[in-house]
């Protein structure tokens, strides 16, 4: 093969100056030969070197031979022309290949007496060179991926800022592809108020000035970077062609140092203005830095804290030095203490109640270096506390030992405490309220009352009162008063209340009896009193009659009737007098139907005077009670009137009479003007009355001989409708015993 024939500029002994890198391979492998003009044919004269050999040549093949007798045909067409050339007087080189070796000759002529008389050529090994050429190939591709693979972004720029290279760093920090970055000029990354400078420097890049400057660039995506970048000239042949640069993306140490700052500042600034004293000891030197509060706290300025000889600083009294020696090492060796109770004395002597807490600070190499101390004075949260220790005793011994029942329930009804009283009151262990709401244990029908109470202590945040039954252990309701008081906490809402309540059972029943006796007592005196002076009247009235009668002629009837009458007076006083002292009382059997009808008959007249229809049924065998007939009579009287009486613009009243299990039951329904329902509990107390010339006294005198009978008065009434009134009386085998 052949290459690559070229004319040597200069004649003569310019051989080793062809190109640089052939001085590198002086120590390569060579050949000299020399060679005439016979005639048209070229003869090889001498042939000498290594590199005969390995050719392939043999000298008895070579020397005094024709070109055409040693090489190849195609060889031997090519030299024979380069060697015409060399006699010819021309000094060339060329370069070929030969039994597979790569080489460079070099030929010229030989002059004698001004004409060529030879030709003498030099020929050198080139495998070394192409081994070299593949190394370069490989280095630069070495160099190429070092580039590529560098973290750092590396370019360069020619000299109209046009990037030359650039590597994958490059196109990671602007988002540019490597193609688009080798189509830009730096211009376009540059923040336009920056552009003059980037000039400036990349100028001064040129005149052969390497420098590192700093700059925030513009990314592909409209986001910035900040980068470091050093820019270096390059020169080749004493010429700067361009400009190589170094970057390297410092956004992130940038914002991480402002942060830094930022915390430091900070930090500082709560140091500064903190409330609690904090100093700072170095354990190398002793020096001491202390803060404001410090200062106030203690009453030692930074300026008096110098020249000290140990980190125990003059504020930890002698009794404590021990202590505080024994924290401090904790923190030397990395260990942290938090809130220690402690004393520590000011500069005037007075002793202090203070937190302590004490932290490491590290040093470069992470060994401590100084010590922190925070300290908080305590002393009037420690007086507080011993204050609030002594009445909260107080108060619990009068919760545990009280009567009334006392507790503490949040707003959803949680029980937090509450006193032992409650086995008394409630008859369980106050355990039972764990994990249950209070407003189980109310009646139902009294919660939304307290629910509604609750709120209004809520809204008001003033103590409320309320009434509440609540379940006792055996089963019966307790009726509870209670007061609930919210509890001021730090928030505007109170999250919790105590409720004082006592048992009003006792109280309401006391208090009914009071109020019942009493009016009793007044009526019984009076009754007691009219009774007696009615009674002288009408037995000289029933004297004087019957004596009429007796002459009378005509008219007995009415004689007959009056007498009657005035003996009804007579019981009726009589049972008068028996609600002020008891009386015996005369039990007979009785059959209850007969006894009704003559009601019936008594009051017919004014039934009918007021249009009122009175209709009687009666269960057929119905068995006779025991009873005093007089005073049953006078108790369907009373209630046969007051049906009566309910319906003033006429109506009707249904008697019935039956059997119900062991009782006799009468029961007066009319359609009247009905009790309203708060009235209910009312009736049958002395003097409530409507009516304009009522007494008040019927339906006492009722529900006082009833129960004299063991027997019992229901009353359902509704307002507009009409009330039943029923008598319930037991029956008896045997006549009881009067009471
Ligand atoms: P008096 O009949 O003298 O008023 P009572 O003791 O008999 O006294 O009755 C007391 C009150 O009870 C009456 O005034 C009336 O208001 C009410 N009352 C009693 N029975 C009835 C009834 N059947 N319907 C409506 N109200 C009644
Ligand atoms: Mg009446």
């Amino acid at each position: 093969m052949v290459h690559n024939a070229s004319a040597i500029p200069e004649k003569g002994d310019a051989l080793w100056r062809l190109s640089p890198f052939q001085k590198g391979i002086s120590r390569q492998k060579s050949m000299t030969f020399r060679c005439i003009k016979q005639d048209k044919d070229i003869i090889m004269t001498e042939s000498e070197g290594e590199l005969f050999d390995l050719f392939g040549l043999k000298r008895e093949n070579v020397l005094q031979k024709r070109i055409e007798e040693i090489f190849p045909k195609e060889m031997a067409d090519f030299k024979k022309e380069m060697y015409e050339r060399a006699l010819n007087g021309e000094s060339l080189t060329y370069e070929a290949e030969l039994n597979g070796i790569p080489f460079l000759t070099a030929i010229g002529p030989i002059y004698k007496d001004g004409t060529v008389s030879e030709a003498y050529g030099f020929c050198v090994d080139l495998s070394e060179r192409v081994a070299v050429e593949t190394q370069l190939a490989e280095s630069e591709q070495r160099f190429r991926s070092l580039m590529d693979h560098n973290i750092d972004p590396l370019f360069s720029l020619d000299l109209d800022g046009k990037f030359t290279t650039v590597n994958k760093a490059c196109t990671v920090l602007t988002g540019y592809s490597e193609t688009e970055l080798l189509n830009m000029t730096f211009d376009p990354f540059m923040m336009p108020d920056r552009k003059a400078i980037a000039i400036d420097q990349f100028n001064d890049a040129l005149k052969g000035n390497s420098k590192m400057h700093e700059a925030r660039i513009r990314h592909k995506n409209g986001g910035t970077r900040q980068i470091t970048f050093t820019l270096t000239p390059i020169i080749v042949l004493n010429k700067v062609i361009g400009v190589f640069g170094i970057a390297k993306d410092v956004t992130a140490k940038r914002e991480a140092e402002k942060e830094l700052r930022e915390t430091k500042d900070l930090l500082e600034s709560v140091i500064y203005h903190s409330s609690d004293a904090i100093s700072v000891v170095h354990l190398t030197d002793f020096s001491v830095k202390v803060n404001p509060a410090f200062e106030f706290i203690y009453g030692w300025s930074q300026d008096e804290l110098t020249n000290l000889t140990s980190h125990i600083l003059p504020v930890v009294p002698e009794d404590k030095v021990a202590e505080s020696d024994r924290l401090m090492t904790i923190v030397k060796h990395g260990g942290y203490v938090k809130g220690v109770e402690t004393i520590r004395l000011t500069k005037c002597g007075k002793r202090l109640n203070v937190s302590l807490s004490l932290s490491p600070i590290y040093g470069e190499n992470g060994e401590v270096v100084a010590l922190s101390a925070i300290s908080r004075d305590i002393t009037d949260k420690k007086l507080k506390e011993k204050a609030l220790k002594e009445s909260e005793e107080k108060y619990r011994i009068i919760a545990e030992n009280t009567t009334d029942l006392i507790g503490v329930v949040d707003l959803d009804g949680n029980v937090k405490y509450v006193s032992p009283s409650n086995r008394l009151l409630l008859g369980f262990d106050p355990s039972l309220y764990d994990g249950k709401k209070i407003q189980g244990f109310f009646h139902s029908d009294d919660r939304p009352k307290v629910r509604m109470a609750i709120n209004e202590m809520v809204q008001t945040q003033k103590p409320v009162k309320f009434e509440v039954r609540c379940k006792h252990a055996h089963g019966h309701w307790v009726t509870l008063e209670a007061n609930a008081t919210p509890i001021a906490n730090d928030t505007d809402q109170p999250d919790s209340f105590v409720v004082v309540a006592r048992d009003l059972t006792e109280r309401k029943k006391t208090e009914e009896m009071l109020r019942k006796s009493d009016k009793l007592s007044v009526l019984g005196q009076l009754a007691a009193g009219v009774a007696h002076e009615i009674r002288n009247p009408l037995t000289s009235i029933r004297g004087f009659l019957q004596l009429l009668q007796s002459r009378a002629s005509g008219n007995e009837d009415y004689y007959e009737i009056m007498l009657s009458e005035i003996d009804r007076i007579n019981s009726i006083v009589g049972e008068f007098m028996l609600l002020a002292k008891p009386q015996a009382m005369n039990f007979t059997q009785t059959d209850l139907r007969q006894l009704l009808r003559h009601v019936i008959s008594i009051l017919d007249t004014q039934a009918i005077l007021t249009n009122v229809q009175i209709y009687f049924e009666c269960e057929p065998d119905l068995p006779e009670i025991w009873c005093v007939d007089n005073q049953i009579k006078q108790v369907f009287v009373n209630m046969l009137k007051n049906a009566i009486e309910a319906m003033p613009t006429g109506g009707s009243v249904h008697i019935q009479l039956k059997k119900q299990d062991n009782h006799v039951i009468a029961s007066f329904i009319d359609h009247g003007c009905g009790i309203p329902e708060e009235r209910l509990p009312t009736l049958g107390e002395p003097f409530y009355t409507t009516k304009e010339k009522g007494t008040g006294l019927g339906l006492m005198i009722c529900y006082k001989i009833i129960e004299n009978h063991h027997g019992k008065i229901v009353i359902n009434s509704k307002v507009d409708e009409g009330s039943t009134f029923s008598i319930m009386l037991p029956i008896h085998k045997n006549k009881p015993l009067s009471s």
